[in-house]
């Protein structure tokens, strides 16, 4: 996610996530979307596999009409109510199929262009496809998504086929086959230019529409370094075969599995300053900081944003030197000291994520990103990307909160990190 926009549509997920009470594991989502670019509108069907006990399962809804819940061809009952849709399930126990209609006209979570025949979603997912928005939550995805045929679509996972449908449509579909949280569920799509090349097993994809090919090859010539330095990092190989950065319409920064949309200008700003890397190499990072290890609830966010920026500034570091980084840090620092003389310093590890300010999110961002460069400092270089290679290895595909953090790097220290994350972090 990028430091500041999107910071109301964060509250009100989090104020969704936080009235989400019945229990239940999704397994797996099986989903058809139809966006209507000129009119802003989708319509959708999902079927939702879960494993319950209940004999009631609730799903976030955003504000989608709900047209008809469904298992085995048999039509539910079902109720909505504050953006969540009860269902009551017929007898029975172990893994559910529910299918759910619906359509709508999101005001966020997705964002129509139609003017420049683009869309694409931004983190709040149940805006536009029925789901838990549970980070913990994760599974896996099987996503058809019905365009123009003269649109280049972008998904999570892997493309498995594409068909031609009346009406000058095609329909894409996706299989994502490792299970992710359902807030880097998204796609995106326009009339792109595609530019690919290949570095080891990934295939690297950039879209984009008014840059040429040239320009293009030079805007995301770092990206191949990048794959390179954070799958050292990390000490885990990129997840997907396929990474694309895509260059859409209106201000986006936002990270979804195996993709990343960017704004259009920023394609500009790193033809003319190579040096502008900080906001793709903190999106790419999300790749495993973020996406593969996932805060288990947004208390734990700084987990996913300050590693993720704290991990762009070392990769400035890695491509420019020490003196870039330390520039960097320096930024991250003084950020953090205006929240703290302003009097609104908290622990990174937030009692409650509720409605976050402006400040709660500067510190998430930057007093997490500076807190890990003293952390490295505290460490040494070896026993601090040790530990962060123990915490990602460990964790990878899964969720976390602070303390396997904390485990991880104590082990790789060999001596108690208490003090320092009692006086920093939690
Ligand atoms: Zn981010």
């Amino acid at each position: 996610m990028p430091s500041m926009s999107e910071k109301i549509i964060l509250c009100l997920v989090v104020v969704l996530l936080a009235s989400f009470g019945v229990q239940a594991d999704v397994i797996h989502y099986s989903a058809t979307l139809e966006p209507d670019i000129a009119n802003k509108s989708v319509k959708g069907s999902v079927i939702i596999r879960v494993r319950t006990t209940s004999n009631v399962v609730e799903f976030n809804c955003g504000n989608l009409t709900i047209d008809s819940v469904r298992e085995n061809g048999k039509a539910l009952q079902f109720s909505v109510n504050d953006h969540k849709v009860k269902v009551s399930l017929a007898r029975g126990q172990g893994e559910r199929n529910i299918q759910i209609q619906y359509h709508g006209s999101p005001r966020y979570g997705i964002r129509f262009f139609p003017d420049r025949q683009q869309v694409y979603t931004v983190f709040s997912t149940s805006q536009w496809m029925v789901c838990v928005d549970d980070p913990a939550d994760k599974a896996t995805l099987t996503f058809k998504l019905i365009l123009p045929a003269n649109l280049t679509p972008i998904a999570n996972g892997e493309l498995v086929s594409q068909r031609e449908l009346p009406h000058n449509k095609r329909v894409s579909e996706w299989q994502q086959r490792t299970p992710i949280s359902t807030y880097i569920f998204g796609f995106a799509a326009g009339p792109f230019r595609v530019v690919k090349e290949k570095h080891g097993n990934v295939e690297l994809q950039y879209l984009a529409t008014n840059y040429s090919e040239a320009e293009v090859r030079r805007i995301f010539r770092a990206t191949p370094d990048m794959l390179d330095f954070f799958e050292d990092r990390a000490g885990v190989k990129y997840a997907d075969k396929t990474y694309t950065q895509v260059l859409a319409a209106g201000g986006v920064e936002q990270e979804m599995s195996g993709f990343t949309a960017l704004k259009e200008s920023y394609g500009k700003q790193l033809l003319d300053n190579e040096q502008e890397l900080w906001l793709a190499a903190h999106e790419f990072a999300h790749q495993w900081w973020g996406n593969m290890v996932t805060c288990r609830d947004w208390n734990h966010f700084w987990l996913n944003e300050g590693i993720a920026t704290f991990i762009a500034a070392a990769y400035l570091e890695h491509r420019f030197g020490r003196e870039v980084y330390l520039r960097e840090i320096e930024t991250y620092r003084a950020n953090y000291e205006k929240v703290r003389a302003a009097g609104k310093d908290k622990p990174l590890v937030f009692p409650d994520w509720l409605n976050p300010t402006r400040e709660d999110r500067i510190l998430v961002y930057d007093k997490g990103a500076y807190v890990l460069h003293l952390l490295r400092e505290e460490m040494g270089e070896a026993n601090f990307w040790k530990g962060l290679r123990n915490f990602t290895r460990r964790h990878f595909g899964k969720s976390v909160v602070t303390n396997d953090f904390l485990v991880a790097m104590e082990e790789a220290h060999a001596k108690s990190l208490k003090p320092f994350f009692e006086k920093w972090i939690v």
